[in-house]
């Protein structure tokens, strides 16, 4: 690789001098900072929410569904209750503990209303009709929550695109839709990047057609295949 040396200092100090005092970019560059930089939040928000909810369910269990820990938990509070009520009945001096007998009663009731719906949904998965969404996603060019079949590719290397997206692999959201952003348009003012139409996610793109062919000739040893433009974070 060579580089143009310097001709003069005193015509590089010369434009330090009368350089404007801020970075100058182009409105349509800013523009695309704040687009990326919004994406960029956007994700930010979502893992930060994503890891307040890991860490509450690891504490309390899940949250996004009524399953059977949730009955185990109030079968648990139940039975500690019963045996406190029985202690408070013996001594017949609560010493200023609520009553607890009543609320073994209004726990039942929870009981029987969570063992019907975790029954109930028993019921419904067994006759669930089935739904082309939960297999091939909503957008058509995804993959639905139940359409993931991990042993499909077991055995094969996936090697990029030559002019493809860089880290396109399918990505999972929170409601286990996969997108497989088959359709990634590159930012109008920075090509090496772009964003799937479907779901946003932003990625680093390889140069293209006529960048490749100018890194080649810069670069023989690389044999003419296409050369990475910026690495995706
Ligand atoms: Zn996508």
């Amino acid at each position: 690789m060579s580089r143009k040396a310097k001709t003069n200092g005193s015509t590089a100090l010369a434009t330090i001098t009368t350089a404007p005092s801020a970075l100058q970019i182009t409105r349509a560059d800013a523009n695309a900072r704040i687009k990326t930089r919004a994406l960029e939040l956007y994700h930010e928000a979502r893992t930060q929410r994503d890891e307040r909810i890991r860490t509450f369910e690891a504490e309390y269990g899940r949250a996004d569904r009524i399953d059977n820990s949730v009955l185990t938990d109030l079968q648990r509070t139940q039975a500690r209750l019963a045996a406190i009520a029985a202690r408070q009945q013996r001594a017949n001096a609560t010493g200023g503990e609520p009553k607890v007998a009543k609320f073994v009663d209004q726990i039942g009731t929870m009981i029987g209303a969570v063992s019907a719906h975790l029954a109930t949904e028993r019921a419904l998965e067994l006759f669930a009709p089935v739904q082309q969404a939960d297999y091939v996603g909503w957008n058509g060019s995804g993959v639905g929550p139940k359409g993931q079949d991990d042993a499909l590719l077991a055995g094969y290397e996936i090697v990029d695109d030559p002019l493809g997206a860089q880290n396109a692999a399918p990505t999972t959201d929170e409601d286990g839709e996969v997108c497989l952003h088959t359709e990634i348009e590159p930012y109008e003012d920075e090509l090496s990047r772009g964003a799937c139409v479907d779901c946003g996610e932003e990625f680093g793109l390889r140069a293209s057609p006529a960048d490749a062919e100018d890194a080649a000739e810069e670069e023989p040893a690389a044999g003419g295949v296409p050369a990475e433009s910026i690495a995706a974070a």
